[in-house]
């Protein structure tokens, strides 16, 4: 139950392990397995629109999904003179809106299965995930208005806000995003991941029918240099929503102080260095089953995965052995096969940065286990390389690579200090039986969000809010009770004559 909003469900889904489930779920995507769709820039008024681009599926070369159109600099500052708060309606309604948004995505989730997994590569698994999370989002931000008591008027929208979102969760991150400015009655002007705009057009679409005014949501897709680049630095939007790369938040910091209000909040979530630590107490079943999840699942392409494992040292010959007969188990391929475990990486720019990673890791004699990538798309691999520490593993490499270094159990206060010591600080995974290790690691690292004896992917609106410290986010949380409150400001008090 919720704290705050004790009728609150979590989106159900739907079961891969239940034949009727499957049934419905392949009856409803088999519609668009060939369906080709347009994404335009969707603004208040008509747009001009640059050279239509073609849009492919990350899996299958051959599998064309149509195009998106981008949204000129004239469109851009089109959106930019539209762009309203919501503030005329009342909170009531727009939590009516919001609420039957989140309706329509499950109601058109054959059409959004089909997207996300053939324009983002999603496995069935993470596409169920992301959809329910998608709608997660919806209903968890509109039950905020009234938590917040926006409808006293306490606090108020900041104006119009530009949401970035990250080709990973190209849904559920945009759709959360857009969510939270709204439910507090902010504008928004979105822009889409470059490699994902065709999901992003029908989440607005959605958006629209379920009632949000044109001119409160705006969708402007194109390039970060571009488009991203305007709308981050224009003094008409009042506050910036951003996941993605540390680099890129800390870009758009510096293009906020320049051209906007320094008022302006950044609301940003971005990469993370993130560690596991299994200790001789673990289980070693249940714990190789979580690294692999946490590192291969989703193709290691989430900023929650596990990069770094520590093992203490008795452990590990043994344990690695395991670890590898669990990756020779995994289904590499297309995403289409409800049987796929291992989707690919979404375009050919990031494949090669993970194989390059891979190729000088073998060069140095550092590559322990790989896995053969599968042939047709963008695959890569799952492998492990053996590093010393966290402070050999450079920047965050954003696929299915595990690090693996081991440890001798009188190193855990050095284990401590090297991520903290890191600047990143997103996910940490444990896995022990001792309450006193647990205690201690939760007492003294500073990372956002920790998974005990489990996963450390796939947090739960509501119940895991998301979000890390450090170079890892400015916080506040995604689906916690405190994000809402970041989109508003409190109205300046009138003085009394
Ligand atoms: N919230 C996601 C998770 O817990 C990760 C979000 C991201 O990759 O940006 O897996």
């Amino acid at each position: 139950t919720d704290l705050y909003a004790p009728n609150r469900k979590n989106s159900q889904g739907w079961d891969l392990h239940c034949l009727h489930d499957i049934a419905q779920m392949d009856a409803a995507r088999s519609q668009f397995k060939s369906h080709k769709w347009t994404a335009e820039p969707i603004l208040a008024s008509t747009f001009k629109g640059a050279q239509a681009v073609a849009v492919i599926n990350p899996a299958d070369m051959s599998d064309d999904l149509g195009h998106v159109i981008d949204a000129t600099e004239a469109d851009v500052e089109a959106a930019l003179s539209a762009a309203k708060p919501w503030i005329d309606s009342s909170p009531e309604h727009r939590r009516d809106v919001l609420m039957k948004a989140a309706d329509l995505f499950e109601e058109n989730f054959g059409e959004i299965f089909a997207l996300l997994t053939r324009e983002a590569g999603k496995t069935p698994a993470d596409t169920i995930a992301e959809l329910r999370e998608a709608v997660d989002f919806l209903r968890y931000y509109a039950l905020d208005i009234e938590k917040l008591e926006i409808r006293k008027g306490n606090y108020g929208p900041r104006g119009v806000f530009a949401c970035i979102s990250p080709w990973n969760f190209p849904l559920a991150i945009f759709a959360g995003q857009i969510a939270a400015a709204l439910a507090a009655g902010n504008g928004v002007i979105a822009k889409p991941a470059e490699t994902t705009p065709l999901i992003a057009g029908l989440a607005v679409k959605l958006l629209h029918q379920a009632g949000v005014p044109k001119t409160a949501l705006q969708l402007v897709p194109g390039p970060g240099r571009v488009v991203g680049a305007k709308i981050t630095s224009d003094p008409r939007i009042n506050g910036v929503c951003f996941t993605g790369s540390t680099a890129t938040a800390q870009h758009i910091n510096r293009a906020m102080a320049e051209g906007l209000d320094p008022e302006a909040p950044l609301i940003a979530e971005t990469g993370g260095l993130n560690a596991m630590i299994v200790d001789s107490t673990a289980l070693p079943e249940q714990a190789v089953r979580d690294i692999v999840a946490s590192s291969f699942q989703s193709a290691g392409q989430r900023c929650s995965a596990l990069r770094l494992l520590y093992l203490q040292e008795d452990i590990a010959p043994i344990f690695l052995k395991m670890l590898y007969g669990a990756m020779d188990e995994l289904r590499l391929g297309a995403p289409w096969d409800l049987r796929t475990d291992v989707g690919p990486i979404i375009d050919e720019g990031a494949k090669q940065k993970i194989v390059n990673h891979i190729q000088k890791a073998k060069s140095e004699g550092r590559l322990l286990k790989t896995i053969e990538d599968p042939e047709g798309g963008y695959f890569v691999g799952p492998s492990v390389i053996s590093v010393s520490g966290l402070k050999e593993m450079g920047e965050e490499i954003f696929g299915p690579v595990l690090h693996v270094t081991t440890y001798k159990p009188n190193k855990l206060n050095a284990i401590i200090d090297e991520i903290n010591d890191s600047g990143f600080g997103l996910t940490f995974g444990l896995h022990t039986r001792i309450d006193d290790r647990v205690e201690k690691l939760t007492q003294n690292l500073n990372v956002g969000n920790m998974y005990i004896n489990r996963n450390q992917i796939g947090a739960i609106v509501g119940s895991q809010p998301f979000g890390g410290e450090g170079m890892s986010g400015t916080g506040p949380k995604a689906g916690g009770p405190h994000y809402v409150k970041h989109f508003t400001q409190k109205p300046i008090k009138r003085k009394k004559k």
